[in-house]
């Protein structure tokens, strides 16, 4: 399917189809297609030039705004995708601890880090096997993988590999191998052991951040990681990412440190501007509340749904991003809680989604979210066609 347009909570395709749009381009438009403000600042700054290879006034003024607002964040940098904050991260946390090894968890993902592109194989604590073509065992030699909610294995890794590992990245609210909501206790036991242990904690927050709150995950959950990785909302659909957190580990990046790293198009002053103006209208007050109620209420009329006609179905929600998963579980906190078997019957599930015009991304394991452009009577529609997909589906397979 080609997209041609999109405004407010709807895209057009190629052939003229209109859909309420729940992927939101995976996450970044957190207003909705087009919104006036960030358009606005996009061509306003477009028209002094595209470029400068300088600092400029727009790349400070965001920071400014996030640094301001964000309690975890004393310092950060620019990047311009997702992937190249972790990767930066990543080489922060190792030249910053003198540690080579870094722990992850199954079910994580943190863009196409070749050193992240891993998936736990079988046993408590397994050395990374590359789930990539072209990733070759060196580079993944030095990555870690533990289950997600289990200290216990995060404890044995550390024991196994004792003062190797220079920090432990995790996606605070999972939301790329379905949403795998952590209890609270496993994410401050993790701050703990990393504390004991001397190692940095890392929350990737490219798609938490900026979503869950303005304060993305550590907001939410109460918790100072010592980095933070941020992409997609930053931007307001231009390619940026961000690293920041503790200023004493910001300041190990050049010039004022040993760290390299470096982008040519980083900061650009058009992407800056259209940060800006996304972040500054999250700000106002009721913002993310009002996020919230939309996923709460499709959540609910879904599962209400599903219990009344007896399908293995449920719904989960974390502020505006929600999962639909096919299972009798009544929780999903593992990648490998999730049954590969339930995706047949998302593939019926999305495309009566698509005949009813509601478009979501093509995969069981992917999220939905919500965007301030849509309107309550998006929200009913969403839910009627979700029900009605729910029982075809339940037809069909
Ligand atoms: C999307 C995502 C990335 C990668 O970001 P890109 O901009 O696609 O490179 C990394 N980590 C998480 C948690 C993500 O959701």
């Amino acid at each position: 399917m080609f997209m041609v347009k999109g405004e407010g909570s709807r895209i057009t395709d190629a052939d003229g189809r209109t859909y309420i749009d729940l992927c939101c381009s995976w996450g970044p438009l957190i207003l909705g297609h087009a919104h006036p403000a960030v358009t606005e600042a996009i061509v306003q700054t477009v028209r002094n030039g595209a470029s400068f290879g300088t600092p400029t006034v727009q790349e400070n003024e965001l920071a400014e705004l996030i640094i301001d607002n964000h309690r975890s964040v004393e310092r950060l940098r620019f990047v311009s995708s997702g992937t190249e904050a972790v990767m930066s991260a990543i080489r922060l946390a190792r030249g910053f601890t003198g540690r080579a090894k870094v722990l992850k968890f199954e079910g994580c993902y943190h863009g196409h880090v070749d050193a992240l592109l891993v998936q736990a194989g079988s046993g408590l604590v397994t050395l990374g096997n590359s789930s990539s073509a072209g990733v070759t065992p060196g580079v993944v030699n030095d990555t870690v993988v533990v289950g997600l909610n289990d200290l216990g294995a995060a404890q044995t890794a550390f024991e196994q590999y004792k003062g190797q590992i220079a920090a432990v990245i995790i996606e605070p609210v999972p939301a790329n191998n379905g949403l795998l909501l952590q209890p609270s206790e496993f994410l401050s036991g993790l701050r703990q052991l990393c504390d004991r242990e001397g190692a940095l904690l890392i929350f990737d927050e490219v798609i938490s951040g900026f979503r869950v709150g303005f304060e993305g995950a550590a907001g939410h959950y109460n918790i100072k990681p010592d980095l933070l990785t941020f992409g997609k909302i930053i931007g307001g659909g231009m390619p940026v990412g961000a690293y920041g957190g503790r200023d004493e580990v910001m300041r190990t990046v050049s010039p004022e440190g040993p760290v390299y790293q470096a982008g040519t198009l980083s900061g650009n002053p058009v992407a800056m501007a259209a940060g800006r103006a996304q972040l500054s209208e999250c700000l106002t007050p009721g913002f993310y509340e009002n996020l919230e109620a939309k996923a709460k209420r499709l959540v609910e009329v879904v599962n209400a749904h599903a219990q009344a006609k007896g399908h293995e179905v449920h719904m989960w929600h974390c502020a505006s991003i929600f999962w639909i998963a096919f299972s009798n579980r009544p929780a999903i906190r593992r990648a490998d809680q999730i049954d590969p078997a339930s995706m047949a019957k998302f593939r019926v599930f999305y495309h009566a989604l698509l005949e009813r015009g509601v478009y979501m991304g093509p995969s069981g394991y992917e999220v939905g979210f919500f965007s301030a452009a849509h309107t309550s009577a998006d929200v009913e529609a969403v839910a009627a066609a979700f029900c009605a997909a729910i029982d075809l589906a339940f037809d069909n397979t």
